[in-house]
């Protein structure tokens, strides 16, 4: 039988390839976005105490109540913002089921969407199983600055949604509260929801604060902002995210959900709940922690001939490699993991169109010794470009998979 893709130009994603390869190759992965350390064991002895105390069956449909009202509370918090638990989050499988069921709610055949690149690979194809079609925006590297101007040349009639992600991944970057503003001016008026991905939203360096959309009066009406407790709590592997939106955007959404994952698996929903109530500053806790490895990864690297563009916000970095190679950043990503046994993320697959550039993400989510080896890989590689003598590639820390 011939099968017809309705997704014929998606393969594997860039994170699952790279990571495979590390893994085969013995490579430190500073690829894909993940902690290679352990979680909080408490979070772990709250999982077990829910199963055991017979938290095992079908949560309700929108997330566990205790869950919604933690996370009611984190977010006045956070962002001196009031939600309703009940009429206004959702729990989802991740932030990407977030995205995903809402772009399915909200968008129909022949709507448009905007989308900022490098764009997240997830955004492009729920638009397309949707219906729908991205109008890519590029932020231009070095900076990554948004092109207000570019936008409003970009909205039509035809517009029904504006996908933002800040910090950003992978560009690293955060918005600006004058950016929102702007953003909010444009939409004014128009009927065009705006999905604001900001699963980094703890994550931001050097004093600088996390501007919610949630906080912004106006986009708060028209936005549906998704959130990640996996990268909140450094446990990827929980997949639980959440969805923050109006009670009419709500509505829609929970009707994809519903049927997309229904719910999330309810033991893990009681243990977060109590685990948001025991840490309430777990955000910070994690700000300060990530900052401490950024900076790790920044001092490392500091003496090489790759350049650093400072990192506002996520737990990536970016690497420029213009002084060492000439070659594009999928091939010389490919270079690096073949020759120093590094794994890294180029960004030009995040484009529509890209531009010239010669950037490498790296993942600073890592123990301190994951670190320190790729950084010394990476140096002794760009010595070796350099001409001075090679310092060898040493094997890849005893008893870890990649
Ligand atoms: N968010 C992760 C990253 O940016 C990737 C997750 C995935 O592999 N889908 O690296």
């Amino acid at each position: 039988m011939i099968v017809r893709s309705k997704l014929p130009r998606v393969g594997t994603t860039i994170f699952t390839v790279m990571s495979q390869r590390a893994a085969e190759l013995g490579a430190v992965n500073l690829g894909q976005g993940f902690p290679d350390y352990d979680i909080d064991p408490r979070l772990g002895e709250l999982v077990h105490e829910a199963m055991r105390q017979g938290h095992n069956q079908y949560a309700p449909m929108p997330g566990m109540p205790q869950l919604r009202e933690a996370i009611a509370a984190k977010l006045d918090r956070s962002y001196s913002v009031r939600v309703d638990p009940d009429l206004e989050i959702t729990v989802t499988l991740g932030a990407t089921e977030a995205i995903f069921s809402s772009v399915q709610a909200l968008v129909a055949p022949g709507d448009e969407v905007i989308v900022f690149d490098p764009a997240y690979d997830s955004y492009e194809p729920a638009v397309q199983l949707a219906g729908g079609v991205c109008v890519h925006v590029p932020l231009q590297p070095p900076r990554f600055r948004y092109d207000w101007d570019r936008v409003k040349a970009a909205l039509s009639a035809r517009t029904r949604m504006v996908i933002i992600n800040s910090p950003h991944n992978p560009a690293c970057t955060c918005i600006s509260a004058q950016d929102l503003a702007t953003l909010a001016e444009l939409l004014r008026g128009r009927e065009v929801c705006l999905i604001a991905d900001e699963v980094y939203e703890h994550i931001v360096f050097d004093g600088r604060a996390h501007h919610s959309v949630l906080a912004h009066p106006e986009l708060r009406q028209r936005s549906i902002a998704v959130f990640s407790i996996g990268k909140t709590l450094q446990a990827t592997g929980l997949r639980v995210g959440y969805a923050v939106a109006p009670r009419t955007l709500t509505a829609e959404l929970r009707k994809v959900h519903q049927f997309n994952t229904f719910t999330i698996a309810t033991p893990l929903q009681v243990a977060i709940a109590r685990y948001l109530g025991e840490r309430p500053d777990c955000g910070d806790v994690l700000r300060t922690f990530l900052g401490a490895k950024r900076d790790r990864l920044i001092a490392a690297l500091a003496d090489s001939s790759l350049l650093l563009p400072e990192a506002e916000g996520s737990f990536f970095q970016l690497i420029d490699y213009r002084a060492i190679s000439d070659l594009t950043d999928v091939e010389f990503a490919d270079e690096l993991l073949m020759r120093a046994r590094v794994a890294t993320i180029p960004l030009s697959v995040f484009y529509q169109q890209a531009p010239p550039m010669t950037l490498l993400r790296l993942c600073f989510a890592k123990r301190d010794e994951t670190l320190d080896e790729g950084a010394a890989r990476l140096q002794a590689y760009a010595r070796k470009r350099n001409g001075a003598a090679p310092a060898a590639v040493r094997p890849a820390p005893s008893g870890k998979p990649w």
